[in-house]
């Protein structure tokens, strides 16, 4: 199915050295084939306990920290071989990752490839010294200045998704606000990761030990580097269980922790909207990655009187969507990750069954695909918020449509959720509108289609969505500590 092949990866960053996993290798799988595709190195609890170390030495006994001219050069010459080597980095991402191809020129490769650029420009441009001037405290005048100064070693653990995206949306602004990574990236998208090892030890002057890249089948090493003392920072995206697992984790050390985790967002379709197009828009997003997507509009929330048209709209819009071969240009919806992924969507639809949902359009396996992991773009009507399937998040290409009486209620089901990580409104009247929006307990918003995600946007969530944001300046300043230093005046 694949026509590119994408090159094995088989060895682990350290230290600036390429090396073999102490624990061997594992498989990677092709999700839209089920093909072993090859091996990646399958890192040792000594091999998470030496990318520690050298991220530390390089911390504390290099100029990185200090030299912000210098990590801008080396951030854009990340940028830089990505691009010289995107051809190869493609083939990885749809083969591993089974992203439709379209995507790889968007957020999936090409677009956080190109948002390294604002990370390496902040480290140019970023006020690190603030003169807060001079005042006098116990007859006692002293002129004081605020430092702003990486926060140390980070660890980045990340999830299978958009692995790119997320993996340079921790490298960039943590390497350009001169800290050192221990990068943990999930066992599903080895190579996503393990390829970025030779580029940066080979073709940029980033010294040894300021990245590092730990693969490795067992999500225990996470936990491990995680606990480590010698790690000041840990930046996780992944699900909200684990989250709280790096949360209890990290308390033992007190080390702080950025976290990026599940939703179920709802898009809010008021009585004043083009209920067709918005029910569309909503029902084509769900299904884009097979809808492996944290912010994905997975709660679709619709005047009562138009239900029945929503849910029509929607059904129609979906079933003009295949799930198919992530290689083909107009591929929209590839395969989930894994079989165990597929097992876990399927459960929830059966679960929808049960608690007596309509499958109004999907609900299986595409009849065409004879092997690979892929689920139907689905949709299930008539169940309420508090059904299992609007509560917990499911992620694969399903959508739920669920009534609401009027702006208010919309809103108080929207946040009928633990999560608040994104979400849509859609309607005509901007007070209504902007009422909304403000009533809405979430970290991002789109209206009637915006789309707010950029280079320069801060992304995260309220509730158990996650603590802290990603991109934009907040998100440079997260990997930033603060010194106040003061001298007499
Ligand atoms: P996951 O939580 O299972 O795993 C994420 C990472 O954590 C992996 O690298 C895994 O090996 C590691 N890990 C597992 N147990 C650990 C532990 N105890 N300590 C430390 N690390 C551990 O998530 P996933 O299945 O890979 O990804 C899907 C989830 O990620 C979804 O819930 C999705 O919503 C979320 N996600 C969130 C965002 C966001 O920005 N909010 C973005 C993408 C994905």
């Amino acid at each position: 199915m694949n026509s590119l092949v994408p090159p094995e990866v088989t060895s682990l960053l350290i230290g600036g050295k390429s090396v073999p996993g102490g624990a061997g290798v594992f498989e990677t799988v092709n999700p839209a084939t089920e093909e072993v595709l090859g091996h990646a190195a399958d890192a040792s609890p000594e091999d998470m306990d030496a990318a520690v170390a050298a991220a530390r030495t390089a911390f504390d006994e290099t100029d990185w920290s200090r030299d912000h001219a210098f990590r801008a050069h080396c951030v854009r010459q990340l940028r830089d071989v990505m691009r010289a080597h995107i051809e190869e980095l493609r083939a990885i991402t749809i083969a591993e990752v089974g992203a439709p191809v379209m995507l790889t020129s968007g957020p999936q490769l090409e677009g956080p490839v190109a948002d390294l650029s604002f990370a390496a420009a902040l480290a140019e441009s970023y006020s690190w010294t603030t003169d807060l001037g001079v005042a006098e405290t116990m007859g006692i005048a002293s002129r004081r200045e605020i430092r702003r100064e990486a926060v140390g070693v980070v660890g980045a653990i990340t999830p299978w998704n958009f692995p790119h995206q997320i993996n340079l949306a921790k490298l960039g602004p943590a390497l350009a606000a001169g800290n050192t990574v221990v990068l943990k990236p999930a066992p599903d998208t080895p190579w996503v990761a393990a390829v970025l090892g030779p580029l940066i030890a080979e073709h940029t002057d980033i010294p040894a030990g300021v990245v590092n890249i730990v693969t490795s089948a067992d999500h225990t090493l996470g936990a491990r580097l995680v606990a480590d003392p010698r790690v000041d920072m840990v930046t996780f995206t992944g699900s909200t269980q684990t989250g709280r697992a790096v949360m209890a984790g990290a308390a033992a050390t007190l080390k702080r922790t950025f976290l990026e985790l599940g939703g179920k967002s709802a898009a809010i379709v008021l009585d004043d909207a083009d209920i067709a197009a918005a029910a569309s828009y909503t029902a084509f997003s769900v299904a884009v990655h097979a809808g492996q997507g944290c912010a994905l509009t997975t709660r679709m929330l619709v005047p009562r009187a138009v239900y029945e048209d929503a849910v029509a709209a929607a059904a129609k819009a979906m079933a003009g969507i295949r799930a198919g071969d992530p290689t083909k240009p107009g591929t929209v919806c590839g395969p989930v990750i894994s079989a165990r992924q597929r097992e876990r969507v399927e459960r929830y639809i059966e679960i929808a069954r049960a608690e007596g949902g309509r499958i109004v359009a999907g609900g299986g396996r595409p009849a065409n695909r004879e092997r690979g992991f892929f689920v139907e773009p689905t949709l299930i009507a008539d169940l309420p918020n508090t059904s299992t399937v609007a509560q917990e998040e499911i992620f694969g290409p399903v959508l739920v449509v669920i009534p609401h009486d009027g702006d208010a209620d919309a809103v108080r089901l929207a946040n009928e959720s633990p999560y608040g990580l994104s979400g849509s409104v859609w309607g005509t009247d901007p007070e209504r509108i902007e009422r909304v929006v403000a009533g809405v307990r979430t970290g991002t918003l789109g209206v009637n289609g915006g789309l707010w995600y950029h280079a320069d946007a801060p992304f995260g969530g309220y509730k158990q969505s996650g603590i802290g944001r990603e991109m934009g300046v907040a998100g440079f300043e997260e990997y930033l500590e603060t010194k106040l230093v003061a001298f007499p005046a």
